[in-house]
């Protein structure tokens, strides 16, 4: 059966890209041994570049653009997957040089697909998207640090953002006492009510970068990169952990070697993109686990496909709060 869907499609024009809405037919899309009939994708600032066209993120046109979805499996001849079973895609290229998540179907690598964990709906599962599974390696790779929560606070920046609300929701679960750095002042309520206890006006990190600063964090989550992170790093206690994961900021780091040297601070790099299968599961088996579904719930918003060009503006100008969940 030839099925039609709706979908993003990004061509290339001689002044940049161009955006339609299209219906296609299943044999528009690229190979891949499993079809999935999607039910929710997201907007993830990767996906705000993609679509504006703010960074080179699309290698091939046309292109459907959507680094994640989630949907019920209608074909398969993966030898683990089957048609009706539930699963989630992030990354992998998918949204970038394959056809991504903004449209009604979907045809991907089974190996690239995760089970939705059995306590959750695909809607969750996107209101986590790629962002909320980023931050939860960040955590896991400050875990396999041995930050613990008595160690200390734990800094997490691009707080009112994707990766920062869903850290601050996760650590506070785990116990962790969260400061949150923030550029908007008025969000406090929300970030307290994820569970951060102190909020930091993000300037505070944003100024000339001293080699070492007031001790102040046992570890971090930083979906900021640049002086933010420089800042950051400068002002870890003595063996404590961040985890870069953004560049909301910028990508350089004009930092010192100060804090790794003198105080055997840990920079610990996080890339989702291409995280290994067995990652993968432990990340979303851990968000099961360890984020609270209220919390959840009340950092999402959803939107429809028609949305996603002004979401997509949104994102990048750092005014998106939280998640958005688009429905398909
Ligand atoms: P969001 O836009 O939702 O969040 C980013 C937040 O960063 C903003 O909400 C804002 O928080 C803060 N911010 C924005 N601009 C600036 C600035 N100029 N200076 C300081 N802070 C700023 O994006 P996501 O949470 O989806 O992604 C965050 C970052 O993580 C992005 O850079 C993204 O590319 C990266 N990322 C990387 C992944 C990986 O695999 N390594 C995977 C997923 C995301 P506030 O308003 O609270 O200050």
């Amino acid at each position: 059966m030839d099925r039609q869907f709706r979908a993003i499609l990004i061509g290339k024009t001689e002044k940049g890209q161009k955006l339609d809405f299209v219906t296609l037919s299943e044999t528009d899309l690229m190979p891949g041994d499993v079809t999935v009939a999607v039910e929710h994708s997201t907007v993830n600032y990767k996906d705000g570049l993609a679509v504006t066209g703010r960074a080179p993120i699309i290698r091939h046109y046309p292109l459907i653009p959507g680094i994640d979805f989630a949907g019920s499996v209608v074909e398969s001849s993966h030898r683990l997957i089957k048609a009706g079973d539930r699963v989630i895609l992030n990354g992998w290229g998918v949204g970038e040089g394959h056809h991504g998540g903004y449209a009604g179907l979907a045809r991907v690598k089974g190996d690239w697909l995760v089970a939705v964990p059995d306590t959750m709906t695909t809607a969750q599962t996107m209101a986590i998207g790629t962002a909320g599974y980023t931050a939860m390696l960040c955590i896991i790779a400050l875990e396999r640090q041995g930050v613990r929560p008595e160690d200390g606070e734990i800094l997490v920046t691009g707080a009112a953002g994707g990766v920062g609300s869903i850290a601050i929701a996760v650590l506070s679960k785990l116990g962790f006492k969260v400061a949150a750095s923030t550029g908007r002042p008025e969000e406090e309520p929300f970030l307290k009510s994820l569970g951060a206890t102190t909020i930091i006006d993000r300037n505070e990190f944003s100024g000339p970068v001293k080699a070492l600063g007031k001790m102040r964090f046992a570890g971090a989550v930083d979906a900021v990169g640049s002086t933010t992170l420089a800042n950051v790093l400068s002002q870890i206690l003595p063996e404590g952990t961040v985890a870069a994961c953004g560049l909301a900021q910028g990508m350089d780091l004009p930092a010192s070697v100060a804090p790794f040297i003198l105080r055997g601070v840990k920079l610990i790099g996080i890339n989702s993109v291409t995280a290994s299968l067995t990652r993968r599961v432990e990340a979303w088996s851990r968000l099961a686990h360890d984020l609270d579904l209220a919390k959840l719930k009340e950092l999402t918003s959803h939107a429809r496909l028609d949305d996603v060009p002004a979401l997509a503006g949104e994102i990048i100008a750092g005014k998106i709060r939280g998640r958005v969940v688009i429905d398909l």
